[in-house]
């Protein structure tokens, strides 16, 4: 049987907008096990990322409750939330993020450098990283020395850099073209089946959706649409 590893429970989140209050969330609940691999669709403005946010510690609901493997993670103090972050969560974003001031294996080893443990042989473990990846070549270039889709596979090594149980992704895709980004699909789905790494990624692509475990589509900020897929597509069989 698999485990839960977040639940949202009545999770809301609002912003006070003057007179008016913004809902970006609204009393969601939401399950997602481990291991999963989850597709969270919506049209722009739908609450994908203020979802992922809550979920990866970034920000913190109005009200309700985030379980992270049964802990309330939206009682945590700041200190407790960055410890949170840099231990269970590793986060890709569509603009990679990459330090332009350091190599692909400095990017990753800064990320190792944050973990007590991971601190020893940070630069072999990035380069061991590097080669999951396939870009072990590429070690000592510089961001933009390399193309989109592979600063996009160093930012999903430095996600993977301290074992994270969730990887969360948004619009991973979404500055690539359609080769790069079936690389990047390939890559997150890989590590999702090898390492039971649970992924959460956030797209309006729909073209991308059949490669999920399940697709969850939110609208208004609400659960619009839970669909369970018994057959994920292979990422080269997805119809871009
Ligand atoms: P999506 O990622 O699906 O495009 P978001 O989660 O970014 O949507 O936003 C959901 C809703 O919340 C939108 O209507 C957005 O305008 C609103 N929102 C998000 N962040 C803020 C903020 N900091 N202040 C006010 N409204 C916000
Ligand atoms: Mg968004």
């Amino acid at each position: 049987m698999s485990q839960p590893v977040i639940h949202l429970q009545q999770t809301t989140r609002h912003y006070q907008m003057g007179a008016t209050t913004v809902y970006a969330l609204r009393q969601l609940d939401l399950t997602i096990q481990e291991g999963e691999f989850i597709v969270l669709l919506g049209p722009s403005g739908s609450g994908k990322t203020t979802t992922l946010n809550l979920i990866g510690g970034l920000d913190q609901p109005s009200s309700g409750q985030i379980l992270f493997r049964g802990t309330n993670i939206a009682a945590y103090s700041p200190s407790q939330l960055t410890l949170y972050r840099r231990q269970q969560i590793g986060f890709i974003f569509q603009f990679f993020n990459l330090v332009p001031t350091l190599t692909a294996a400095e990017n990753i080893e800064f990320a190792l450098k944050l973990d007590k443990q991971n601190k020893r042989n940070a630069p072999a473990k990035a380069l061991e990283l590097l080669k999951l990846v396939g870009l072990d070549q590429r070690a000592t270039h510089f961001p933009a020395e390399l193309s989109g889709g592979e600063q996009q596979r160093v930012a999903i090594a430095r996600a993977l850099a301290n074992q994270p149980a969730l990887l969360l992704c948004d619009e991973p895709t979404g500055n690539l073209d359609i080769e790069t980004g079936q690389q990047v699909l390939q890559t997150l789905r890989d590590f999702n089946q090898k390492q039971r790494t649970t992924v959460i990624l956030v797209t309006h692509n729909t073209a991308i959706a059949p490669m999920a475990d399940r697709i969850i589509r939110l609208r208004d900020g609400q659960i619009d649409h839970i669909e369970t897929n018994p057959n994920p597509s292979a990422v080269a069989d997805l119809a871009w």
